[in-house]
């Protein structure tokens, strides 16, 4: 470990020292000691078309040579104001006002002072958020409060302001409860609602994918009955599509997959093409109309000293337009991640709940430990995989897969024989 790092996510006591990067092209990493490695998670799920894409590259340097940032409140720029309108077009119509920020927690953030606010300045405030079992927003207080209670939040559990957990009825190949699962989801959630009347300034979910949370997947139809129940009990449905937004979920956001208009958008992650922290939060026009105001306490006080970052905003144009060109590459991918993994999955018994959202696999490994992040058969596959050239960091005991779209399938190929062996060691050994 380094003298002056302190690393994130990382007990330093006990962790293996961090691997060195030397660069990166595509699909690899190079490390400082020679080797190649498949980024087979998009670095913490960011990275959309792999490493170093040209386009991208020249984009940020173009812009750098133009301007690098300025202040954000009183000025603007070219890249924000296209990066928003194309944002827009590509959002459901009635996502019409895009708030900048630089990353996914603060995304959230932002959306929920965005629905807390708005009930504040229409004078009829409301309190409580409503939010799903194993669901991840971010490490700040506010996300944190939104996000399962979990090792990450326990230590700060007294700060974190009270939510209503509902389940979020996740779902695999062959799954045959999934319909009485989802029914008792949204009676639970409407129970709540109608014992509350007028108290709920949002609910807010993950949709299609839980990430954090060990990707696990909802029904497009449980959202479509959410939306429902939010408009019928009028309150505010936040998508946090951190994750799944830009074509992670095999189109381009979820919220178009699940054919549902949230009233705010949550993006960040992808956004960029992995290049540089950026983050938006979009909001319906109505929500924007409760802050216009002459009443200076019914503004939104909040921004960042790198609001709307013109490097950023430049990157996230490129990605955007190579995002339309690699459309076929991140719609196949679901075909190719689902072929390999039944394979693997008829071979060890361990394996279970298979699951395909798009570009993202996942299955659960049944290793008679405890589920959950410090499972540690998650560590020992990390550790092979790596030994045979391919970075994974699987969520306690579920393995899964997020590539950039720019994997051949070929290499996915390779990847997943990887995995076999990597299985093979790991879970011949705790059979026995
Ligand atoms: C990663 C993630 C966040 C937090 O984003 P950061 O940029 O890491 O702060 C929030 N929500 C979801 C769904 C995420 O996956």
């Amino acid at each position: 470990m380094h003298p002056h790092i302190w690393y994130p996510y990382t007990q330093a006591k006990t962790a293996p020292d961090p691997i060195e990067v030397k660069s990166a092209q595509g699909l690899w990493l190079e490390l400082a000691d020679g080797r190649k490695i498949a980024d087979c998670i998009s670095s913490w799920w960011v990275n959309l078309h792999g490493h170093a894409h040209p386009q991208i590259v020249e984009a940020i340097a173009h812009q750098a040579a133009q301007l690098e940032h300025v202040i954000f409140a009183g000025f603007t720029h070219a890249p924000a104001q296209q990066l928003a309108s194309q944002l827009v077009a590509r959002l459901p119509e009635n996502l019409t006002r895009v708030f900048y920020s630089d990353n996914g927690s603060t995304a959230v953030e932002v959306a929920l002072k965005m629905a807390y606010q708005y009930w504040a300045n229409r004078k009829t405030p409301r309190r409580r958020f409503m939010s799903f079992e194993g669901a991840y927003h971010g490490d700040m207080f506010g996300t944190m409060a939104v996000g399962a209670r979990s090792i990450f939040s326990d230590v700060f559990q007294d700060l974190l302001f009270e939510v209503d957990f509902c389940p979020y009825p996740d779902t695999f190949d062959g799954d045959l409860e999934i319909f009485e699962k989802e029914a008792s989801c949204l009676n639970i959630i409407r129970q709540n609602l109608a014992d509350r009347p007028n108290c709920y300034a949002g609910i807010i979910i993950e949709p299609l994918v839980q990430g954090a949370g060990g990707m696990r997947i909802c029904r497009p139809e449980f959202l479509q009955k959410l939306r429902e129940l939010a408009s019928e009990f009028d309150t505010f449905l936040i998508f946090d599509e951190v994750m799944t937004g830009f074509g992670r979920t095999g189109t381009d956001f979820a919220c178009n997959k699940a054919q549902v208009q949230p009233d705010l958008i949550c993006l960040s992650k992808g956004i960029t093409g992995g290049f540089l922290p950026l983050a938006v939060t979009v909001a319906t026009e109505h929500i924007y109309e409760s802050f216009y105001s002459d009443d200076p306490t019914k503004t939104l006080y909040h921004g960042h000293s790198y609001t709307a970052n013109p490097l950023g905003c430049a990157a996230a144009l490129a990605s955007l337009e190579l995002l339309t060109q690699n459309q076929p590459v991140y719609t196949q991918m679901e075909i190719w991640h689902r072929q390999h993994l039944t394979k693997l999955a008829n071979k060890y018994p361990q394996l279970t709940k298979l699951r395909v959202m798009g570009t993202i696999a996942a299955i659960d490994i049944n290793n008679h430990e405890q589920t959950g992040y410090l499972n540690n058969v998650g560590r020992e596959i990390r550790h092979h995989a790596i030994a045979h050239g391919v970075l994974l960091r699987p969520l306690g005991n579920v393995l899964y897969l997020m590539p950039p779209y720019c994997i051949t399938e070929a290499e996915l190929t390779w990847v997943y024989q990887q995995i076999d062996r990597v299985l093979a060691k790991v879970l011949d050994r705790s059979a026995k």
